[in-house]
Parts: structure tokens; sequence; C-alpha cells
């Protein structure tokens, strides 16, 4: 399960299984809960971010001479080299999804009525 503490889907799940275990009714609720736990523990985001290079100018790209490349630091900070980096889904399913994923945008929708979480 994503942290309930930075996932607002998760702080959503968490709060309603909290008013289940209060007031004793629904009886869906339980397993509605746990289904949607096991969606949401597959559509994660990855922890490290996807490096794209586009583009490299002639000063950082691959240098046959001395077998190098620059750095990633000063390839990311350099104008003329296209450099992005962004999240996707760690489910194997979407892997070339941005993060969030459709998976994760559609429930985070339903639940929370909002397209962007
Ligand atoms: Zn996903
Ligand atoms: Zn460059």
């Amino acid at each position: 399960m994503p942290d309930p503490t930075t996932d607002p889907v998760a702080a959503y799940l968490a709060q309603v299984r909290k008013e289940f275990d209060v007031f004793g009714e629904a009886s869906a609720l339980p397993r509605l809960h746990a289904a949607l736990g096991a969606v949401l523990a597959l559509h994660v985001r990855q922890g490290k971010p996807v490096r794209n290079y586009s583009k490299m100018c002639p000063e950082h790209a691959w240098n046959p001479a001395d077998r190098s490349i620059g750095r990633l630091e000063d390839i990311r900070d350099c104008p003329d080299c296209g450099y992005t980096e962004y999240y996707v889904c760690a489910h194997c399913e979407c892997p070339d999804d941005k993060w969030p994923c459709p998976t994760y945008r559609a429930i985070s929708a339903e639940l929370l009525g909002e397209e962007n979480r």
C-alpha cells in the first residue's frame, strides 16, 4: 500500500476503513478496501526516475577517443543537451506511462473526484 501520509488515495482508503470500524456497517467495505488496496499496491510510482537523453551536444556526447561520456550532472545542466527525467508506474503492464498511470488516475478520480492527483 502507498503511504497514507503522502498519498491521498491511500489516506482516503484508511479513512473508509476507520469509518467502517466505528459504525460496523456496509459488509462489502472490507472487501472493496482490500481489492482497491491490491490494485494500488501494484500501481505505485517507481522509485527511480527514467532518464531520457533526446540529444547530446558534441561536448557531452560519447567520445570514442577517451571512451567517455559527459557526467549526468553536466548533461542535465547543459542548455545544448536534451535531457529529461520522469517517473513511471512500477506495474509491468504500464511501464511507459508517466506517473500517475491511467489506473491510478482512474481510481483517484472515482475516490477523490479529481483527475490529476
Ligand atoms: Zn500503473
Ligand atoms: Zn551538453
